[in-house]
Formats: structure tokens, sequence, C-alpha cells
């Protein structure tokens, strides 16, 4: 269990099933445990007994079943409140609070911006309290989620408003993708020198077994190649070789169709 410290909270991240990684938020300033889409009960259990706390929070991020298939047992076990978007009421076992994106949302003395974050799920929201982003399957190292419900264009502008978060802030999506999407990444991004070190240290990084994630908005914003599209140099020159037009959306509905 790798541990992170904000200032008024800590997160405990659990690998899960193959790639998947769970996160608990551990308040600093009050009795608020929250467990960030719970693929898995008995992981999200034994951590809560090696941290001697009851669980308080679920907060799902969407309705697929590896980021909601503990609710019903962790709701079971201590009766905590799940909170989910409105939009996905009727799909995300247990729902006590629906909540809508432009929303602040208040768990105990900890605040959360709402994001809206659809398309690889309608009803996919992300949770930002203050640097630390929990954007489910919408943003990964070097990727985004495929898109199984939504359009190219409402993906496009989900990516673009976590695109307009500070650089710094830390990006705890719910998978381990990253060295796969390195490599995608490389073919289209050939000359990017940051993405270049990125690979290098994140190879590094799995050799020795550790996570990549959290990285940053930052680093995805320069090495991420569904990110890339806001770069104009970028996008100029892989629109000409692409043969396609050189907008943001194009050229982005263009790298999503090509990574399949
Ligand atoms: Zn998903």
């Amino acid at each position: 269990m790798s541990s992170y410290q904000h200032s008024s909270f800590q997160i405990h991240q659990l690998p899960a099933l193959n790639d998947n990684y769970i996160y608990l938020m551990e308040s600093k300033i009050d009795s608020v445990l929250a467990v960030i889409d719970p693929a898995d009960a008995s992981i999200v259990n034994q951590a809560c007994k090696r941290l001697g706390k009851p669980l308080t929070h679920i907060l799902n991020t969407h309705h697929h079943w590896d980021h909601t298939d503990g609710n019903k047992a962790l709701k079971q076990r201590w009766n905590c409140t799940v909170v989910g978007a409105a939009h996905d009421a009727a799909r995300i076992p247990c729902i006590d609070i629906a909540i809508s994106p432009e929303q602040a949302f208040q768990l105990g003395g900890l605040q959360a911006d709402i994001i809206d974050v659809g398309g690889h799920t309608l009803g996919h929201i992300a949770y930002l309290f203050d640097d630390a982003l929990f954007c489910g399957d919408a943003l990964f190292g070097a990727g985004c989620g495929r898109i199984f419900e939504g359009t190219f264009e409402q993906t496009w502008q989900s990516l673009q408003a976590l695109a307009q978060l500070d650089d710094d802030t830390k990006v705890y999506c719910a998978h381990e993708y990253t060295l796969p999407n390195l490599r995608f990444a490389r073919g289209v991004d050939a000359n990017n020198a940051a993405l270049k070190a990125r690979i290098h240290r994140d190879t590094q990084t799995r050799m020795e077994q550790k996570p990549t994630i959290p990285s940053t908005i930052g680093i995805e914003k320069s090495t991420n190649p569904f990110l890339r599209p806001l770069n104009a140099d970028f996008r100029t020159e892989y629109a000409h070789i692409n043969h396609i037009d050189d907008t943001a959306l194009s050229v982005f509905t263009h790298l999503r169709q090509t990574k399949g």
C-alpha cells in the first residue's frame, strides 16, 4: 500500500484485480475515511483494519463493475454513505447521495469540486479535492478511457476540462495502464523530449514494481497523446501527416480511433 500526503488528507493506493487502483482518502481534520471506486470489498476491509478506522463513505466515479463491485458488501459491513452521479443513480449499487457536476460537494470537513467527464460512460464524474483528482477511467497515465457511451466531442470536452486544472494537480486514475499507453504515445509523438523522459522514468518505476500513478496534469499535458491536440505544433504536424483537419477535435478523434 503506497500512501501520499496532501495538506488535509492522505491517500492510500490499493492495487486490485489485474490493474485497478482503489483509493482510500483519510481525512486529517475529522473521521472521514472514504473509498473511491471499490473494485473489491475485501481489499478495502483489510486496509480499514490496518488503519484501525471504520469506512465512512464510498465515492463512485462511474457505474462500471470494476469500480462499484465492492459497494454492496462495504455498505453492509460499515453502513457507509454511497455517493455517485445523479445521472447514474439507477446503476450505482446502494447509492445514497446523488450529485451533479459543477456542484460543490462537502465530505465532512473536506470539499470537492465535481467535474463532468462524460464520454467513457455517460454520467462519469471526477472528484477534485484540493490538488487531488480522482478521475476514474476518464484520464489515464498517457491515455484516456475508451468511449463506450458518449461522443468524441463530449470526451474531448471532458479532457479539456481536466487540462485546465493546475499543472501540479495529482492524477489518481483507476488503472495502471501507463506503459502500454506510452508505447502508443511513442508511435504518434516520437520527437517529444518530455515523452522520451517519461518512458525512461516510468519503465524504471514498473521494473521496481512501483505505481506510475499518481501522475500530474502537467505531465499529462506534455506527454499524453489525448491531451497533445492542445499543442498547436503537435496538432498541425499530426494533421498534416494523417491528412485530416487540423482542429483539436479532429486530431483527438483520429488518435482515439487509431488506438482502438
Ligand atoms: Zn470504466
